[in-house]
């Protein structure tokens, strides 16, 4: 059992983590699809730099990287509550086999069926879900611009692993929604890796698409442990090596954090790394945005002002920042404005909760 003192920091991180990332998503989603020249046509010179309230229900729509991500927290709890001792953390519980049925969840909400009738029973209210569930909240299953990736492999079926791929897709549908999974196994950055990459397969099986993931999971764990982002990324490189396949992800990382130590323009910086809608380019654009600018809105307005995949490089940066600073860094009036916001709070502080399952 946590002390109170420590679970209460704890808590900050992980709601400040996921709301963070569900800001970025949100602040990157009204300009998703859009060109550089397109974002100052419509905001001005400075591009986008607020939220935009949806037109019917006054609040701002998060899109499919954080609907993701909150499923990935719900198989992380299901997970976990099959277990009936407390567990020793050096065990790797929550396999890709795990987290599976929450993304067939995921994928329920967003077309309406499961790709067979056997699957249909996942939808059935769970032990993790006695007094909660992602599936009671009508928001969860409004469709925004889901990745045909993760849509046409759930729909298969079938799911993928890292060692038996169902694709070679590298789109970023694997990195932006595993957070939750360094957040939970933030003790063992190693484990957050390969369960965080084992997630991402089952989706995106190229190896830049599910390191990347892990990548990412090793990074948000180290800033749980309270170090700085440059340390994060230190550790996620080191992990990195000892998997195969590993140098694009690699050498992604590794120009990200060097555009970030010097002093170029940080338009010309993003535009270097890529457009984020492959892995690799979106954490390496959301790492250099969390390193570059430390405070959180300024990066995430960096974040999303570009002509590529906003609302993921948003989301990436907003979830570091968030595990990094904790609530305190987000603007109050993000914070309230966002869809489903108590949602994503109730998920953080389960998460918190079931630490408790651990030695
Ligand atoms: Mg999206």
């Amino acid at each position: 059992m946590k002390k109170a003192e420590d679970q209460n920091a704890l808590k900050n991180r992980f709601q400040a983590s996921l709301l963070g990332g569900a800001i970025g998503d949100a602040l990157g989603y009204t300009v998703e699809f859009m060109a550089i020249t397109e974002i100052y046509a419509k905001f001005g010179a400075n591009g986008i730099t607020d939220v935009q309230p949806d037109g019917r229900t006054g609040m701002v729509l998060i899109s499919d990287d954080t609907q993701m991500t909150l499923f990935t927290a719900d198989g992380l709890l299901w997970a976990l509550s099959k277990v009936e001792e407390p567990v020793n953390m050096k065990e790797v519980l929550f396999t890709a086999d795990g987290l599976y049925p929450s993304y067939l969840r995921w994928y329920n909400t967003q077309q309406g069926i499961m790709p067979t009738e056997r699957h249909q029973k996942l939808m059935d209210k769970q032990p993790h879900e006695h007094t909660f569930s992602l599936l009671d909240q009508p928001g969860l299953f409004a469709r925004r611009a889901p990745g045909n990736t993760c849509i046409s492999t759930l729909a298969s079926g079938l799911m993928g692993t890292m060692e038996n791929p169902l694709n070679q897709s590298k789109g970023c549908g694997g990195v932006m929604r595993v957070a939750p999974i360094g957040l939970l196994l933030h003790e063992r950055p190693d484990h957050a890796f390969r369960v965080a990459a084992e997630a991402a397969a089952v989706t995106h099986g190229h190896a830049s698409g599910y390191l990347a993931a892990g990548a990412f999971a090793a990074i948000v764990a180290e800033l749980v442990n309270e170090k700085e982002i440059c340390e994060g990324v230190e550790t996620a490189l080191g992990l990195l090596k000892s998997y195969r396949y590993h140098e694009e992800t690699s050498k992604a990382i590794e120009r990200a954090v060097n555009f970030a130590k010097n002093s170029e323009r940080h338009e010309t910086a993003i535009i270097e790394l890529g457009e984020g809608w492959v892995a690799e380019e979106a954490l390496a654009i959301g790492i250099y945005c969390a390193m570059k600018r430390k405070d959180f809105k300024a990066a995430l307005i960096m974040a999303v002002n570009h002509s590529g995949d906003s609302d993921s490089t948003g989301a990436i940066t907003g979830t570091l920042l968030g595990a990094y600073g904790g609530m305190d860094v987000i603007p109050d009036e993000w914070k309230t404005a966002i869809e489903l916001n108590e949602v994503i709070m109730t998920m953080g502080l389960k998460l918190v909760q079931s630490l408790n399952k651990f030695d």
